[in-house]
């Protein structure tokens, strides 16, 4: 790894508040999607004309559309309780990275245009006009924030910053000024069905490549259906399960459970994607769209259950989403839903989390595991920001982080948890979430990591942690990247299925 151009925080005895560094992170921009960019997905290629008065407009109609985007502006007391929450400003230093400070930037903007005392007296009550001055640094700021909700734990109030982040992402894409990662993916997946971009024949190829790997590693023959119709599950899963490390050894495990279990399953060449990016852009009608093409194909192939893979946000996508975006449960009621709805067996709930899956399994005593053979490894669990702070999972509060470490200490002897203020409900973001997962962000995602690689260290010296498991295709990304800049060994990351991977008894099956 080369000496990175910036300096990467240094770990602490005792955990203090940063000391404010103003302006630390001003220089942190994404680059600005380009026209063929943004055009491939229906917004404006570059700055439209007038476009401050279009960017008020925009305003004024989340305003109007969002109750929760008012409420948030109005209700701060600047109380002080979420300044130091954000891993960034622990990482960073930067006062604008107090979650405080990053809603004051879109807040000064509302004061001025939607309240009287910011129309008559703007200075005296902070407000600012919308400027480019303005917008370069929504640009730089709101792109500084990974949507993971963190802060908002701590807010007396409820205030979701993350909201706030996604409204002004929003207004940004609908006056051309999108963000070049993000925007690029949902091109790909609006065109070819995953993040990726890999075609249908390209993931047909990698999965055969799989069967035949694993029938070599365990000498039986586990299948990785792709379209087969009538299969009783649909899987969704991040593309990056079909060929990024160590995400394919998580495909593996979930191929390994239902083969296990006797359960025909099948993968979508056309819904090869469980990301949804539309949430982090915070445009629900993109969310829409992505999320239509698996409702699609679970009608086409008429499966009976649709299963989510290990990702974070498309959980939470699927979870909180999916019945307003595309009736999936209750809430649907035109003719596609309603004949979903009978389609799906009833028994089961839609969506369900692969863990949810294996777990009830487990239960039932469907899998059997020989535990030792992850006995070299000591194990912690790192929760996902969209898992534990947007979701939940099973019948219980908190089953989103109890299920997980359930299914852990079920295939393996060894486990321990990270300090108690850095998981579950308050668990740190690994630094790459909510659209930050691109290099010309890498100083942000490493710094952005520091709080979690502080506790993990903890864990690594106190108990010899060596191996550090989620259930989340950026997270297990991020991790890889930034673990090495900590003295850490990109590999210490994988999935929880890859625990069960290691584990599961193959071949005794009834
Ligand atoms: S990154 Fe997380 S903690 Fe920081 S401001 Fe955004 S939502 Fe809050
Ligand atoms: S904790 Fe809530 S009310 Fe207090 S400063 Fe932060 S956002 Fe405002």
């Amino acid at each position: 790894m080369a000496a990175p151009e910036f300096k990467v925080p240094e770990f602490r005895e005792f955990p203090t508040v940063p000391a404010l560094v103003p302006g630390a992170m001003a220089h942190s921009k994404p680059y600005v999607a380009n026209e063929k960019v943004q055009e491939g997905i229906g917004l404006p290629g570059q700055l439209v004309e007038n476009w401050e008065a279009k960017a008020i407009d925009k305003f004024g109609e989340l305003l109007g559309k969002y109750r929760s985007l008012k409420v948030f502006m109005d209700s701060c007391v600047h109380c002080g309780a979420c300044t130091d929450k954000c891993h960034y400003f622990i990482g960073t230093g930067d006062p604008k990275n107090m979650p405080v400070a990053r809603q004051e930037l879109m807040r000064s903007v509302y004061r001025r245009y939607f309240t009287l005392p910011g129309k008559l007296f703007p200075k005296l009550v902070g407000a600012r006009d919308m400027t480019r001055e303005v917008l370069d640094e929504w640009f730089s700021y709101f792109w500084q924030c990974s949507e993971c909700r963190r802060c908002s734990v701590f807010c007396p109030y409820g205030i979701d910053t993350a909201e706030v982040t996604m409204a002004a992402r929003h207004i940004m894409d609908s006056i051309g000024h999108g963000q070049k990662y993000s925007n690029e993916i949902l091109g790909k997946v609006h065109k070819i069905g995953n993040n990726l971009g890999l075609p249908g024949p390209a993931l047909e190829d990698t999965l055969l490549g799989l069967e035949e790997d694993v029938k070599e590693d365990t000498g039986v023959d586990v299948k990785y259906p792709l379209d087969v119709q009538g299969a009783e599950v649909l899987l969704v899963t991040p593309s990056a399960d079909f060929f990024a490390e160590p995400h394919i050894e998580s495909l593996i495990g979930y191929g390994k459970v239902f083969h296990a279990a006797g359960i025909s399953w099948t993968l979508s060449s056309y819904a090869s994607e469980a990301g949804n990016f539309g949430l982090f852009n915070g445009d629900y009608n993109m969310m829409r769209k992505v999320a239509m093409r698996i409702r699609e194909q679970a009608l086409e192939l008429g499966v009976k259950r649709i299963v989510v893979g290990e990702c974070g946000h498309a959980w939470r996508v699927a979870y909180a989403f999916w019945n307003t975006l595309i009736g999936l449960g209750n809430n649907g009621n035109d003719p596609y839903a309603v004949e979903l709805q009978k389609q799906l067996d009833p028994r089961y709930k839609e969506p369900s989390h692969i863990c949810e899956f294996t777990w009830d399994l487990i239960q039932q005593g469907r899998l059997k595991f020989d535990k030792e053979a992850n006995d070299s490894r000591i194990i912690t669990f790192h929760d996902s920001c969209n898992v534990a702070r947007g979701s939940r999972m099973g019948d219980h509060a908190g089953g989103q982080f109890d299920i997980p470490r359930s299914i852990i200490k079920a295939v393996a002897n060894h486990y321990v948890d990270m300090a108690p203020e850095t998981v579950r409900e308050k668990t740190f973001c690994c630094g790459g979430g909510g659209g930050v997962l691109t290099d010309d962000l890498l100083e942000l995602r490493v710094k952005g990591a520091f709080p979690r690689m502080e506790a993990l260290k903890h864990t690594v010296d106190a108990h010899g942690v060596n191996f550090m498991a989620t259930i989340c295709a950026i997270c297990k990304a991020q991790f890889s990247k930034v673990l090495p800049y900590y003295g850490f060994n990109m590999r210490m990351v994988g999935g929880v299925h890859q625990l069960v991977s290691t584990a599961i008894r193959l071949g005794d099956e009834q």
